[in-house]
């Protein structure tokens, strides 16, 4: 761990001045944890700059220095990348300004720590969307969501992160502004410094502020739960949805009977959406931009999947309260876990082609080799991104169960690799990946990004513990 001369401390506190700094441990306990108690760390200095040119200040401070920063956002990270261990902690919660929004552009400018909730409601209330979608959306902020190429579940009308930004701002670990806040849709000018930043984990700047793609509000929605009797089906479903909607498929998640069972257990209000309590659920939605045109689309597809006998059966969301419940059912998986002990959680990624193979063998071979074992697999099968989360057995002992996380994890990962998938589909490496992710790379593409990183970092002053 690093120690940090009191001369940089000083001048670090007047750089940011009154409010803009905290050494009082009640203010930095909840940014010193991880929501899941998983990583712990501690930090000489919160940095709470309020603009860009102060993050820049501190940035140059430390860069001079040598000393080692960690950005951090809404905390909701799940790879522990922006938890500090003895680094200067920079968090963006005052950075918080929706600069524009410009409805001939299509764009919203926002700054790094407005979470993804605001985003979204200075979207709608300029009568635009911003789709970006998940569950942790009223604390992640814009930056975090950049820095990890967030997901969630929209990802398989409207892309990744990496789709949805159009420019970045951002301060580069030598403490330069780098100001990238374009609102182009076409860029040809060489390599995209803004694309090394998303998914860069803060290993290569602090993201400032960003500009961001808007979108239509669509007319209609329709949103159904329907029951397959396996992972195949699911997955020949999900190909008639695409074919037949236009590409209005929204979003179309996997649900395991077990994580149904212990949504239905474990969280308030939830029921069984199928009395058939089928092996595999898939929740499917459908947005168009003609009045009634997602309900009917929906009903085609449903009645045609039964005649086929794709699905076992269906429930339709009646109404806005009935979508949100079989909503909560798929967001509240990790919630719905928490109580029966601790899980070994995989974020995968292989091609939706694999992805029936891909739980099936890796199914079996767990449970060969740790007998009991209980798997709730579930996520958003129009990426080929399943989390492959694994139980102990019921009653069983947590503190072994813990010992074999390791075990448990490289037969997954072995396996993805074998499939030409990714051990992390969308929340990054972090601390937690990042040693076992480079026994995965190529020689060729480590070597090209420690370059990236060495060109742009000399000192590795930026989230030193994180990425290659
Ligand atoms: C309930 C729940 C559901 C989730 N669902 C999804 C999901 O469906 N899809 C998905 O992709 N993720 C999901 N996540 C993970 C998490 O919400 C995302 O990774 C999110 O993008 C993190 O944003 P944050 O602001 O909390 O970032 P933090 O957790 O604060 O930081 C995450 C990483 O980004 C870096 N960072 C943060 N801000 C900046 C910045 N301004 N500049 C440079 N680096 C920065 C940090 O150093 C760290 O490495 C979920 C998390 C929870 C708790």
């Amino acid at each position: 761990m690093q120690t940090v001369p009191d001369s940089v401390i000083s001048r670090l506190k007047s750089a940011l001045g009154e409010g803009g700094w905290s050494q009082d441990p009640e203010r930095l306990a909840p940014k010193l944890v991880e929501w899941r108690d998983r990583w712990s760390g501690s930090t000489p200095l919160l940095a709470l700059p309020s603009s860009t040119h102060a993050v820049a200040a501190v940035v140059g401070i430390c860069g001079e220095a040598g000393v080692a920063i960690t950005p951090q956002g809404g905390n909701t990270g799940l790879v522990g990348g922006q938890i500090p261990d003895g680094e200067i902690l920079l968090s963006t919660e005052r950075l918080r300004r929706v600069r524009d929004i410009d409805l001939a552009d299509d764009v919203l400018v926002a700054e790094a720590g407005v979470t993804l909730a605001e985003a979204h409601e200075a979207a709608l209330s300029a009568g635009r969307r911003f789709p970006l979608s998940l569950a942790s959306e009223g604390s992640a902020t814009i930056g975090g969501l950049i820095s990890t190429n967030a997901g969630g579940t929209a990802v398989l009308r409207y892309g990744t992160m990496r789709n949805l930004v159009l420019g970045i701002e951002a301060v580069l670990p030598n403490g330069e502004i780098f100001n990238g806040l374009k609102r182009l849709r076409k860029d040809n000018t060489g390599y995209d410094l803004k694309q090394l930043l998303i998914g860069g984990e803060g290993t290569l700047g602090v993201v400032t502020a960003a500009s961001l793609k808007l979108f239509p509000i669509l007319a209609s929605r329709a949103v159904a739960i329907a029951g397959c009797e396996s992972v195949d089906a699911a997955v020949r479903l999900l190909e008639r949805a695409k074919s037949e909607t236009g590409g209005a498929v929204e979003a179309f998640e996997l649900i395991g009977r077990l994580g149904i069972d212990l949504a239905a257990r474990h969280l308030p209000g939830i029921r069984q959406p199928l009395d058939s309590r089928p092996p595999w659920s898939v929740l499917i939605e459908i947005a168009g931009d003609a009045s009634g045109m997602a309900e009917a689309a929906m009903e085609r597809l449903l009645a045609a999947a039964l005649d086929e006998g794709v699905i076992t059966d269906a429930s339709l969301a009646q109404n806005e309260a009935q979508a949100r419940a079989f909503w909560s059912l798929r967001e509240g998986q990790s919630a719905a876990q928490k109580p029966e002990g601790p899980a070994w959680k995989h974020d995968v990624a292989v091609p939706i082609s694999a992805i029936a193979r891909f739980i099936e063998s890796a199914t079996v071979t767990l449970r060969a080799r740790f007998p009991g074992v209980r798997i709730d697999a579930f996520g958003h099968v129009g990426d080929g991104n399943i989390h492959f989360d694994v139980l102990s057995p019921p009653g069983g002992d947590f503190g072994a169960h813990i010992a074999n996380r390791d075990e448990g994890a490289r037969i997954v990962h072995d396996l993805v690799a074998q499939l030409g998938g990714s051990i992390s589909a969308e929340h990054g490496l972090g601390t937690m990946k990042t040693a076992e992710a480079a026994t995965y790379k190529s020689p060729v593409e480590l070597a090209a990004q420690r370059a990236i990183r060495a060109a742009l970092d000399p000192k590795r002053i930026m989230n030193p513990r994180v990425l290659f």
